[in-house]
């Protein structure tokens, strides 16, 4: 995860050309990533139904409800229920590898050792791209990347604030889940405020220090943000 080694689009390119990435393979990587995701996850999916991980605590337990809305709403919502989700003590994503070592691919092997470093975190757009990607900030690890997302590049501006799970992979940071409602530079550091506040209760974490990204990681982080988040939202719509 360290941020020195991932690439920016005008770096040159990882394939060896000497052409910047942005002029070469970038295109064709968000394609090859977007289904190398939507496999993955597909795998997951199935496997954690037949293997029945906790029958009193089923994978899907709060995704349908959640996720009824729109498509957009249940892509965000699979990939925070199924890539932060620790329903025996292990990651399921943990779970899958080890019982599916050996039908996996290499490419799925590495998107879900990805995985298993990436968090769900409150994002700032700092600096947008366009149709390439977003220089963001993670308002409670303080954590910096350019974010390659070129759909998102068309959607956001300059200040807005994103639940989202920002993941390296192939050295490269890239946008996997977000919800579908951003809010302003003002309302995100305001929920930014108490989501510091939830994460780190009962903790030692001294004034003004980042939230390690461990404490990020965690199901109940994730499951907490997501409340803030949709309750918040809920509230900047009532407002308006
Ligand atoms: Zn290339």
């Amino acid at each position: 995860m360290d941020p020195v080694t991932n690439i920016e689009p005008d770096d040159p390119c990882t394939c060896g050309s000497g052409r910047p990435h942005v002029a070469c393979c970038m295109h064709a990587e968000e394609e090859a990533r977007q289904d190398l995701d939507a496999h993955v996850l597909a795998g997951i999916l199935s496997w954690a139904y037949d293997a029945r991980l906790d029958p009193t605590r089923p994978p899907v337990e709060p995704f349908p409800a959640r996720a009824k809305r729109s498509p957009a709403d249940g892509a965000f919502y699979a990939r925070w229920r199924f890539y932060t989700y620790w329903p025996v003590g292990v990651s399921l994503l943990e779970s899958y590898l080890v019982a599916r070592h050996h039908a996996l691919s290499p490419a799925e092997k590495g998107w879900i050792g990805a995985q298993c470093e990436a968090w769900l975190s409150i994002w700032e757009a700092l600096e947008i791209r366009l149709d390439v990607g977003m220089r963001m900030r993670d308002l409670l690890t303080g954590e910096e990347r350019f974010v390659f997302a070129s759909a998102e590049s068309r959607q956001l501006m300059v200040g807005a604030c994103v639940l989202a799970r920002v993941i390296s992979f192939s050295r490269k940071a890239c946008l996997c889940g977000g919800h579908p409602n951003p809010m302003t530079r003002r309302a995100g550091a305001a929920a930014a405020i108490v989501a510091r506040e939830l994460v780190a209760r009962g903790r030692a974490l001294p004034e003004g220090e980042r939230i390690p990204i461990a404490w990020m990681q965690e199901e109940a982080t994730a499951g907490m943000l997501v409340d803030l988040w949709e309750e918040a939202t809920a509230h900047a719509r009532t407002v308006n």
